[in-house]
């Protein structure tokens, strides 16, 4: 296997969620029944596709609009993919609500969650019950909260909370200004704050993203990444192979930690080495 590892975001149809959070367009969305059939056959259709594709080490992580732990489909996909030898993480981003015992079934080597807490959504308690599970089961997750200031509080008991050993992440708000003082108090919380406080200037720099990472939609249209809409193949025909080359960025700006891991002068890669996708940094506790 010579080719580089690949990173792949994978979004299918998916939009409804059980939580009703005041800050997301997706909040309490009910998908109609053609469409979460149309999404469990796009994932089958891309895990048959993973599993088949063993010329090149992957690691694939779920960006479901909404919440997909909540489908079997999901859950089916995380479990079989993280035996397969040629995949180094399966990951995805999830709410936490469900019951985690099903990943028992699932490699603790491979598989791996990030967990976003919605305070005003389930109680810290429950959140818990959650972390405790997956500690039990010794599997590789991050939690991470929006930095609004009404979830400080919250976050801070929640990390009082949680083993030493795991990660919370607090992801800035969008259209949030941060005071020094309230970027300080953040980043006692979570030391990469910083990251994530400000947009990364991106127009014109290297990033990986349709080089060694690619954001796959639900048809298999191939994009660098989320943020540009512009495809670039397909995964089911194979031109994401001669796709796959180094480009600069054509955005002016990169906001959300998906994309700028892969942005190169931040070396992130680096900070992440071994949990890119899930969040999780090499050295941590720090
Ligand atoms: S849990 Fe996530 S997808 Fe669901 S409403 Fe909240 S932010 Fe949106
Ligand atoms: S910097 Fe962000 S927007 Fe630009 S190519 Fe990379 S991931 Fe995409």
């Amino acid at each position: 296997m010579t080719a580089p590892p690949l990173f792949i975001l994978w979004r299918g149809p998916l939009a409804s969620c059980n939580y009703d959070c005041p800050y997301c367009p997706f909040a309490k969305r009910i998908d109609p029944p053609d469409l979460l059939r149309a999404d469990r056959a796009a994932l089958e259709r891309f895990v048959t596709w993973a599993g088949q594709t063993t010329d090149r080490r992957l690691s694939i992580l779920f960006t479901p609009w909404g919440e997909g732990l909540t489908r079997s489909w999901y859950r089916t996909a995380i479990v079989g993919l993280s035996h397969l030898p040629h995949i180094d993480r399966v990951a995805i981003q999830t709410n936490l609500a469900a019951r985690v015992d099903w990943l028992a079934d699932a490699s603790p080597r491979v598989a791996a969650l990030w967990a976003t807490y919605h305070p005003g959504q389930v109680t810290e308690d429950r959140f818990l019950s959650r972390t405790r599970r997956l500690d039990d089961l010794g599997h590789r997750y991050s939690v991470g909260v929006v930095g609004l200031p009404q979830h400080y509080e919250p976050a801070l008991s929640l990390r009082r909370a949680l083993k030493p050993s795991v990660y919370l992440w607090v992801n800035a708000a969008e259209g949030h200004l941060y005071s020094e003082d309230e970027e300080r108090r953040w980043t006692r919380l979570d030391p990469h704050f910083g990251t994530s406080v400000r947009p990364h200037p991106s127009l014109g720099r290297p990033c990986q993203a349709g080089e060694t990472a690619i954001s796959v939609r639900g048809d298999g249209e191939v994009r660098r990444c989320h943020f540009i809409d512009t495809p670039i193949g397909n995964l089911y025909d194979g031109s994401w192979r001669a796709a796959l080359r180094p480009r600069p960025c054509t955005n002016r700006i990169c906001d959300c930690h998906i994309g700028y891991v892969h942005l190169e002068p931040l070396g992130l890669r680096d900070v992440y080495a071994g949990g890119v996708l899930e969040r999780i940094p090499a050295r941590w506790p720090a």
